[in-house]
């Protein structure tokens, strides 16, 4: 199958190449389409963004991109956007900013309601996700857990949000040790996200970082949840989340072969005039 992938990331914020790397190994890989994807700048001090000052760099180097390669391959322009209620600014913000093709929305970042800390769940090192529960929630894990699908919800509910990134990345570093998702009360969390983003029509992305990082052993969304979201039939692409070249096709073969399996017949990838769907069955 001839691949493509909307989530990367080049030196402009936590990537290590430039961008025009990523198009020639696109190129090599037969992509027929590559989306940049930098974090959007956020309003404080942080080593994974695009620094503000330099977003417009960001988004004039990849036009540059699209126009040189126009006839090889599909090239398009969007940020991957953090969501904290009452810190970030809002995606409509960056979409007329920026001129994005389209956006994704995550969440890296969970604010406590209650003191407005914020508990960062990303990144390789577990004891700052372990460290942030116990400073941060008092170590109360289902607090912390809701807290993060409430954020995920009012992403959902209140922004211009194409694609949701790695939707249950709260599970990462979680690795079974505070909770298993077939609990009730998670379950129940995730239902209702799913639902809504049933009713809003986005897309959900099934992110192969965490396989290929060796920092999880199942995509995000996992297959528990990918089962829930074959029988919404909600919407689905596939991203690698690169941050180098090489890692742009990472684990896509294997996680292929489990969509098929939960019974997935398509993928969307993007064109000016809209999403488009792939069958993956050819
Ligand atoms: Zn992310
Ligand atoms: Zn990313």
């Amino acid at each position: 199958m001839q691949y493509f992938n909307h989530h990367t990331h080049t030196i402009f914020c936590d990537g290590n190449a430039e961008p025009e790397e990523y198009v020639k190994k696109a190129l090599e890989l037969n992509f027929h389409t590559l989306g940049f994807s930098g974090h959007a700048p956020v309003p404080f001090e942080n080593k994974f963004s695009i620094k503000d000052e330099k977003l417009e760099e960001y988004t004039d180097t990849v036009r540059r991109l699209k126009d040189k390669y126009s006839a090889q391959i599909n090239i398009f322009l969007s940020l991957e956007i953090d969501y904290i209620p009452g810190i970030t600014h809002s995606f409509d913000y960056f979409i007329d900013r920026a001129l994005l093709d389209y956006t994704i929305g995550g969440v890296h970042l969970v604010k406590n309601r209650d003191n407005n800390k914020l508990w960062f769940i990303d990144g390789s090192d577990s004891s700052v996700y372990d460290n942030g529960l116990k400073t941060l929630f008092d170590g109360n894990i289902r607090k912390a857990v809701e807290t993060y699908w409430w954020q995920i919800t009012e992403m959902v509910a209140t922004q211009k949000l194409d694609i949701i990134a790695h939707i249950d990345k709260i599970g990462m570093h979680n690795r079974d040790r505070y909770f298993i998702e077939e609990e009730g009360w998670y379950k129940d969390n995730v239902w209702k996200v799913l639902k809504m983003i049933k009713e809003t029509g986005s897309i959900i992305e099934v992110n192969t970082r965490g396989l290929y990082k060796g920092r999880s052993n199942k995509t995000f969304p996992s297959p528990f949840l990918l089962e829930q979201i074959h029988h919404l039939q909600i919407p689905i692409t596939l991203s690698s989340d690169a941050h180098k070249p090489e890692e742009l096709d990472g684990y896509f073969d294997d996680t292929l072969e489990m969509l098929k399996d939960i019974g997935f017949l398509e993928l969307l990838y993007f064109r000016k005039e809209g999403w488009k769907k792939q069958n993956i069955r050819e």
